[in-house]
């Protein structure tokens, strides 16, 4: 929109000029103040993490699950990780964000194991966009000790656009993390600046095959061989491949006989707050 306005004011004489840049004014308004709201909103708590099931394809139980942030804006409602991460990889919250993140997913890990439910892992997002937290290894080592949790209990899923930062220092940071026995997963597998050179850097220990390679597999010849090719990097490199954003059982039954190793999606369960993953847990995997 913002676009669509500076063009149209360049293209349509002053009077409209004056015009939109009310409406850029009014846009970037609205941006400061999502700004402020969202730094108050993880100050205060308010953010809530959901969380969606990983399904082992080999055995079909519940390998994991992946921590996903919401925020219910007082006045706006829900607003979108991908719209409000962004923001705090722009203004300076993102390490605040990720901690957040961190330390909330450890909390309710450990409240799972307390309650003996099996989850054997989470998988948290990790932007490292913008980011200058260097105690990041600490701080996690630190969440991880205060709950009583192996590291193996963590992965931090990663994007491939964040490696393009290859500042020595960023490097150092995800070297001494798994140094620590932390893992790494690949989000989004395959969308990304498209050299792999920086799985001979970073230590990776999971790819996640895009949803964009899913959402049309079954009618698609393209999306099938690309699928098939992602995995056969993961095979070589003798990492697990997720299958992300899996809605139907044709998708499920065709990354399956090509050997997908797990499998998340709308097919099994959309991402849930604690107490209704709970539920989904007690009744799709009832104990005796
Ligand atoms: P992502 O990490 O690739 O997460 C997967 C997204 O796909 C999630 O969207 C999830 O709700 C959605 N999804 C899962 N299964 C399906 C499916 O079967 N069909 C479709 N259409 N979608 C499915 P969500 O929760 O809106 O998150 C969007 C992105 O925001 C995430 O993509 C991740 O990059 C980022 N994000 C979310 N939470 C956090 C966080 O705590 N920290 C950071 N740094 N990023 C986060
Ligand atoms: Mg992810
Ligand atoms: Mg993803
Ligand atoms: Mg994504």
């Amino acid at each position: 929109r913002a676009d669509v306005a500076m063009y149209q004011a360049k293209t349509s004489g002053r009077g409209r000029f004056t015009y939109f840049s009310h409406e850029l004014n009014q846009l970037a308004q609205d941006r400061q103040e999502l700004e402020v709201d969202l730094e108050k909103a993880i100050k205060d708590n308010v953010l809530e993490l959901h969380y969606q099931p990983q399904i082992s394809i080999e055995d079909g139980k519940i390998c994991g699950v992946e921590a996903l942030a919401r925020w219910d804006h007082p006045r706006l409602g829900q607003i979108s990780p991908s719209k409000f991460i962004p923001i705090a990889e722009d203004c300076g919250l993102i390490e605040a964000l990720n901690q957040w993140a961190i330390h909330s997913a450890c909390k309710q890990m450990a409240s799972w194991k307390e309650q003996k439910i099996d989850i054997p892992r989470v998988s948290v997002n990790l932007s490292l966009h913008n980011f200058h937290n260097i105690n990041l290894c600490e701080l996690i080592l630190g969440e991880l000790d205060n709950f009583n949790l192996a590291p193996s209990c963590l992965i931090l899923e990663l994007t491939e656009n964040v490696l393009l930062d290859t500042n020595p220092s960023t490097i150092k940071v995800l070297l001494d993390i798994h140094e620590s026995g932390i893992s790494f997963s690949m989000d989004d597998f395959g969308t990304g600046y498209s050299s792999l050179s920086y799985l001979q850097k970073i230590p990776i220990k999971e790819l996640k095959l895009d949803r964009s390679f899913v959402s049309d597999i079954e009618n698609d010849n393209t999306s099938r061989a690309l699928s098939k090719a992602i995995l056969q990097i993961g095979k070589s490199l003798n990492i697990k491949v997720v299958a992300e954003g899996i809605e139907n059982k044709e998708q499920y039954g065709i990354l399956k006989s090509q050997g997908y190793h797990i499998a998340q999606g709308y097919l099994f369960s959309h991402p849930l707050n604690s107490t209704k993953l709970e539920t989904w847990i007690t009744n799709v995997f009832p104990k005796d």
